[in-house]
């Protein structure tokens, strides 16, 4: 019963009844001895007594420094349980996930296993795929079994929005997770082992033309590592493999390269890109993907054993299904305290969350900084209501 929060009027109408007044005294007695009552300059009208629990979704950039801001901070007689959940156990360093895909570092260069963090004393950590999340039951149901929570943090980040196509595909990859990444260098080995042995110039082409879609930092940085990756390292091994039959290409829907780089700085971009020898194919999208090609702009058929899918994204399919509003990618809308509306103590940050700027209007881009930067803000936010302070901005 006590792990709510009970303001000082509600304890007040309690010693009227003697029931409740009971229940009460063996509450506090309970708590006192834990050591519990913070002794901060707490507002006392909204003081919390008994435990809390935080629950954190997602060990990305968003949870993981929710956590590094939170369990720090807390006292140890705050009485409070923070608990991450996440399907994989580790923090990934996603923007380096091309250098991955294209062997120039290792896997374990960029994951850092969650449970070696050094408080990791102070924080439950459990490895489950997240099913479905309850708000008003203030339940989240897992792979492991239902989770409670008092204020929960939403860090499920996003997914790539691809095409449906037929599952029989095997040539069509995503780069969003680290098994993604060793998916793709594994197959661009592959195809050159393969590629080695074909006689036919045609085959030969075909296994060595890699699509990318998607001209942003993604799809742009993976392309020259991708090329780097070819001419400096796989040609030395297989020098059978005739160079004039490897194509490099990038497709995409926009008029320009990395849409958000300066005009002169995208120009430059692009000069590079065609001096490297990777086509670049702008105002155009890729329309169909079968086994061994791919159809541009819904007439050209391109041969290709590879297609490589950066382009769009959307949220989480767990958050995406929430019954609160949400933008068309499928975001929840959050206020200035990244709390979802009529839902406090729930909080949403990163690739998840729709936070408007307030001096554009605009949607924060979603990028491991923005999720940094907010992830400071709910967990002082988080800290505010444990403390009962106010909250921040
Ligand atoms: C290839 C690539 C390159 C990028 N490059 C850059 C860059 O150069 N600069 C930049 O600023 N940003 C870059 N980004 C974007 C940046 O990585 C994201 O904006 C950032 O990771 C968002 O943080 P997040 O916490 O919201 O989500 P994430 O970091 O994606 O974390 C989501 C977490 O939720 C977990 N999860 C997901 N679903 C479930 C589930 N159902 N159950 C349990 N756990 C689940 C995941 O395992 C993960 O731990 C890049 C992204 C990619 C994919």
């Amino acid at each position: 019963m006590f792990t709510g929060s009970y303001s000082y009027s509600s304890i007040s109408r309690m010693i009227l009844r003697p029931a409740s007044l009971a229940n009460l005294l063996v509450a506090l007695l309970r708590e006192s001895l834990k050591g519990v009552s913070y002794r901060g300059a707490a507002s006392p009208d909204r003081l919390h007594v008994g435990g809390r629990k935080v629950l954190i979704l997602g060990s990305g950039f968003g949870g993981t420094y929710v956590l590094r801001h939170l369990v720090p901070e807390l006292n140890l007689n705050e009485n409070i349980e923070t608990t991450m959940v996440s399907d994989e156990n580790f923090f990934l360093f996603s923007p380096l996930l091309h250098e991955v895909a294209t062997g120039r570092i290792e896997s374990r260069h960029i994951a850092y296993p969650i449970r070696r963090l050094h408080w990791r004393d102070r924080f439950n950590f459990i490895q489950a795929s997240v099913e479905n999340i309850d708000l008003s039951g203030h339940k989240v149901m897992t792979t492991m079994g239902p989770l409670n929570f008092d204020y929960l943090v939403l860090a499920l980040g996003s997914v790539t929005d691809i095409p449906r196509s037929d599952p029989a595909v095997t040539n069509i990859f995503t780069l969003k997770t680290l098994h993604d990444s060793v998916l793709i260098r594994n197959h661009i080995i592959g195809v050159f082992e393969q590629a080695s042995i074909e006689r036919k110039p045609e085959q030969q082409r075909q296994l060595l033309t890699f699509t990318v879609c998607g001209a942003g930092y993604t799809g742009v940085q993976l392309v020259t590592e991708l090329r780097d990756f070819i001419y400096r390292t796989l040609l030395r091994f297989y020098r059978r493999i005739d160079p004039d039959n490897i194509r490099i290409i990038l497709v995409e829907a926009e008029p320009k390269i990395a849409a958000d780089l300066h005009m002169k700085l995208g120009a430059y971009v692009m000069k590079q890109l065609q001096h490297m020898g990777i086509e670049v194919r702008l105002k155009s999208r890729v329309t169909r993907v079968r086994e061994g090609h791919v159809e541009i702009n819904g007439g050209e058929i391109m041969p290709t054993s590879t297609l490589i899918w950066v382009a769009g994204l959307a949220a989480n399919p767990r958050i995406a299904e929430l019954d609160t509003e949400k933008d068309s990618i499928g975001r929840v809308l959050v206020n200035k305290y990244l709390e979802l509306p009529g839902f406090p103590g729930v909080y949403a940050l990163g690739d998840c969350a729709h936070f408007e700027d307030p001096m554009s209007g605009q949607p924060i881009p979603p990028r491991a900084h923005t999720a940094v930067r907010q992830a400071r803000v709910v967990a002082r936010n988080i800290l505010a209501e444990i403390r009962g302070k106010d909250k921040k901005p």
